[in-house]
């Protein structure tokens, strides 16, 4: 063969796989990305246009927040059904976090380490127009989605020349600012007056006396009392209870998601008990947060400044033995600084005192260069300020799924989304992303009854068809599906990438039946990712893409980014 057609037939490869990968993105983009759709949240239906009858959200979190807002552009009446009274007071929709007397009790992370990747903001600013003045109202930074990534200390570089020289904005909030933001924007404005949220436990659910394939009711312990009230769910249910998952017990409980069950839905697909999959990373949350005044936080010795900025330093090191150790120090809302650290293991210390946190930051292993000094001078003034700090350590839970598009025999009136169908690692801050592409879905299956048509038609099609759930949950799933931050979207789905990299860890108990060898090759091939990208463009946006759940599952299988990633593998083993 020539040298000239060995080249042209090179080239023809290349320009085929190019080709190839160029239109697989392109579909993945339009098909589980949510960018095309979210332009199209929070249009407000006329009133003719709405569906008569009342949506019960059981949970009154994110999940259950941003679903009665989605809700509310649809429906006649919202219910919020949340066990924490307090959260309708005025301390529930106060303007400043940090003033807030209560404290959530279900609620875990309220007060733990807490980011926003930019695509969530961005949805966020497509349901409520002034979403970015209401961050500075509550004393929340939005600027350029830099999270100061780095490999073990190595900073990536920030891909501001494919950018286009300008940072897709996010905002720098504590969870507890972002929760309270976000009640105060739904309940607290009167901008919504079709939601109401009542202080309740939701405690089970009735089917329909005649037609079981559809919930009629859901039984509500109200306040504090012993007393359970039915209440008429004419429409849909909607389960947002987190981690203690309620839906699937009320499912249970009413005889849905088995072979026996006596109702006209499809009997295919798994049984409740079959649905969930769960392994335990074993990860601990440290937080420490401190109190402080605008003149301390002038004083400390961090290059460029705290003004306008977020997140401070990030250490994620690259030793699985040590359990993945996470050290941060970032800058929420208010005149407060919190540092960070989160590990797996099965014997992990908690890091509650400033000398706790020193010993840790002295120990981890960089990538190359050492920890900056200027990290170990803050150190050394906080140090000064250890009666200033508000400590939270949270054993995160084990990641689950459950895996509800297969679930047989559900009612049609019935969809979960947030924490109550998965959950995630929160070391890369998809969480609440994940929620939101569960409000996402609920507009995208919602809308799709109200397609343009005469009033006479309209009010044909205003009803809750009998796949609703399905068509939900099958939605949901491919939603879920490509926006995965730490594999860089080389997974099948989200669940499934956490798995491959967690298993990395040697103390994570894997999924039973399932072992930690699995997924070896993904994690060398997401090192030598993250490794090019200290330097290279490509490699670092394909991260930042992926990180702020822009990106697609094949990004970081750009052909000519898989030629740099051997190249260099070779060259610097
Ligand atoms: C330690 C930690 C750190 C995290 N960090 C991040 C991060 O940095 N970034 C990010 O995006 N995500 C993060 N996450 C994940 C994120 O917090 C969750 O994904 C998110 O809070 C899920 O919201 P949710 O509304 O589904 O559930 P939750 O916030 O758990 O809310 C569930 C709600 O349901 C209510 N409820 C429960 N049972 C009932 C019932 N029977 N009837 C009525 N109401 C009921 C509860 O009172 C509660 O209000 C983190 C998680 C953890 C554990």
């Amino acid at each position: 063969m020539s040298p000239l057609l060995f080249v042209i037939i090179i080239l023809g490869l290349y320009g085929f796989l190019w080709t190839l990968w160029s239109f697989y993105r392109w579909h993945l983009l339009l098909r589980t990305s949510g960018l095309s759709e979210i332009k199209r949240l929070g249009q407000a239906r006329s009133p003719h246009e709405r569906i008569n009858g009342s949506v019960v959200i059981c949970g009154g979190s994110i999940a259950g927040l941003l679903a009665a807002r989605v809700c509310h552009d649809y429906f006649e009446h919202v219910l919020i059904v949340e066990p924490e009274g307090w959260l309708i007071t005025e301390d529930g929709v106060c303007r400043y976090s940090w003033t807030q007397q209560h404290k959530r009790t279900r609620v875990m992370q309220y007060t733990s380490l807490h980011a926003c990747q930019s695509f969530l903001y961005n949805g966020l600013t497509k349901l409520f127009s002034d979403f970015e003045e209401q961050c500075a109202y509550s004393g929340i930074t939005v600027a350029g989605a830099n999270y100061e990534t780095s490999l073990a200390g190595a900073l990536l570089k920030l891909p501001l020349k494919s950018l286009g020289g300008l940072l897709p904005k996010t905002m720098f909030a504590s969870r507890s600012g972002f929760k309270t933001l976000l009640r105060r924007l739904v309940l607290g404005r009167g901008r919504y007056p079709r939601i109401e949220q009542i202080e309740g436990t939701v405690t089970g659910i009735v089917a329909d006396s005649e037609d079981g394939s559809i919930i009629r009711k859901v039984l509500i312990r109200l306040g504090t009392s012993l007393q359970v009230q039915e209440i008429e769910a004419k429409l849909v249910v909607v389960d947002c209870t987190g981690i203690s998952r309620a839906g699937l017990k009320w499912l249970s409980q009413a005889g849905y998601g088995t072979t026996t069950a006596n109702t006209s839905n499809s009997k295919d697909g798994l049984p409740l008990t079959d649905l969930k999959l769960s392994f335990d990373q074993k990860l601990h949350y440290s937080s420490l947060l401190f109190s402080l005044t605008p003149l301390v936080l002038e004083k400390l010795p961090i290059p460029g400044g705290l003004e306008g900025k977020g997140a401070v330093y990030t250490f994620l090191e690259d030793q699985m033995q040590n359990g993945r150790r996470f050290f941060t120090i970032s800058k929420p809302d208010g005149d407060r600084l919190m540092m960070f650290i989160g590990q797996s293991g099965d014997d992990v210390p908690v890091y509650e005192t400033m000398s706790a946190v020193r010993a840790l930051v002295q120990d981890l292993v960089p990538h190359k260069d050492p920890i900056p000094d200027w990290v170990f001078e803050t150190l050394d003034i906080l140090e000064d300020f250890q009666d200033q700090i508000s400590f939270a350590h949270v054993r995160v839970p084990r990641t689950t799924y459950v895996r509800y598009h297969q679930a047989m025999n559900l009612p049609s009136n019935f969809v979960a989304l947030g924490d109550s169908v998965m959950t995630v690692n929160p070391t890369f801050a998809q969480g609440c992303t994940k929620v939101f592409m569960g409000a996402l879905t609920l507009h995208i299956t919602l809308s799709r009854l109200i397609a343009p048509s005469t009033v006479g038609e309209l009010q044909k099609r205003l009803q809750i068809p009998s796949d609703f759930s399905k068509q939900f949950f099958k939605e949901h799933f491919h939603k879920t599906n490509g926006f995965c931050t730490p594999c860089y979207g080389i997974y099948i789905n989200i669940y499934d990438c956490f798995v491959r990299l967690d298993y990395g860890i040697p103390y994570t108990e894997p999924i039973p039946s399932e072992n930690l060898s699995s997924g070896d090759l993904v994690r060398w091939y997401i090192r030598r990712v993250q490794i090019l990208a200290i330097k290279d463009e490509q490699a670092a946006r394909v991260i930042w893409d992926n990180s702020m759940a822009y990106g697609s599952k094949i990004d970081s299988f750009h052909p000519w980014l898989v030629l740099k990633i051997l190249w260099d593998a070779a060259m610097r083993p």
